[in-house]
């Protein structure tokens, strides 16, 4: 459980609202005209009486509406983010009481969120007494939490985006389930069952760490879908995956590592989002243990930029960026 410390914090936009080349409006999210017939709470004949009936969410670009968002609507939402500099936190849950929990939070706070599921929380999801072999428990937990949080973001009224966590490399076949779902969602609803996943391959060598993110990136990206990569390492331990012995200069990820992930990854889409390591620790740690050089995503930008030179979007921001772990920061940093 992260919460309030990771932070899908969105640095710089993809500058491209019309990023889905090739696509209509409607292959992406729902169309206003569409969006009764496509809301669970209307197969319920549930249907909210307040805000949550509301096509779009109150101070928030119109294409954002209560419930899951995706494709156009989710990228419309980070970069909102962006522009107005405010962070949505990242929950991974494990239980329905526990997304309740988050999107009741969200609700009191007229505010969106990102509800996420890791493997260890897929699996606990569907019951650890169910067999998960090739992944099929956590594959089933993840889908079974996946209809919570859509059929519930609607009657709570908030904007979701729906992901999930690290998936390291023998976890792939986790994801390809997933991504399967979405795509099985996809021709019936016509936008993915989740909004996002994380492919975390930062063990592996840079060049196929991108070589698979591009090739995951291509098949996600024609639905509609966002991928986080990860580059370079969170320290700390999360789910089983223990990196406290990792070298130092592991947990800082360089401008010409971030520039090789653009450049591998922004032609094939712009949906993606880069958890970079900037000493960020995966766990509750006090203040003076963590050394945070938010510096480094900084430079990545302008480096990105240095080298794009005109073709660099206005606010010289080319890459988004997602913040993983505790701060560690005291109140006064
Ligand atoms: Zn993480």
């Amino acid at each position: 459980m992260k919460f309030g410390a990771v932070a899908f914090l969105v640095l710089a936009g993809v500058n491209n609202a019309g990023a889905f080349v090739g696509s209509s409006k409607k292959a992406f999210g729902r169309s206003s005209s569409s969006v009764l017939s496509e809301k669970i709470a209307e197969e319920l004949d549930l249907p909210c009486e307040d805000e949550c009936a509301l096509d779009c969410f109150p101070n928030m670009p119109p294409s954002v509406h209560p419930g899951v968002v995706t494709g156009q609507a989710q990228v419309d939402l980070l970069n909102h983010a962006k522009e107005n500099g405010y962070a949505i936190p990242a929950v991974n849950c494990v239980s329905s009481s526990g997304i309740n929990a988050c999107l009741e939070a969200a609700r009191k706070n007229d505010a969106p969120i990102i509800i996420q599921f890791s493997s260890g929380g897929s699996q606990f999801y569907g019951g650890k007494g169910l067999d998960n072999k090739n992944y099929r428990a956590a594959i089933a937990g993840a889908v079974s939490g996946a209809f919570h949080v859509r059929t519930m973001a609607e009657q709570y009224g908030v904007p979701v985006i729906l992901h999930t966590d690290h998936c390291a490399k023998k976890l792939l076949p986790w994801v390809d389930g997933l991504i399967a779902a979405s795509e099985r969602y996809y021709e019936q609803h016509g936008e993915p069952l989740f909004s996002s996943h994380m492919i975390d391959l930062s063990e592996e060598p840079l060049e196929e760490n991108l070589e698979i993110c591009a090739d995951y990136l291509a098949r996600m990206s024609k639905i509609g879908m966002l991928l986080e990569m990860e580059l370079g390492i969170t320290g700390g331990e999360e789910d089983g995956v223990n990196n406290e012995d990792v070298p130092e200069e592991d947990l800082y990820s360089k401008p010409e590592e971030i520039y090789e992930v653009y450049k591998t990854l922004h032609p094939v889409s712009p949906m993606y989002t880069i958890a970079a390591a900037f000493g960020n620790v995966h766990g509750v740690y006090s203040p003076g243990n963590v050394r945070l050089e938010p510096d480094i995503l900084d430079r990545g930008q302008d480096y990105i930029s240095d080298k794009l030179g005109s073709d660099a979007p206005q606010d010289k921001k080319p890459v988004k960026f997602v913040f993983h772990g505790g701060s560690g920061s005291s109140t006064e940093d």
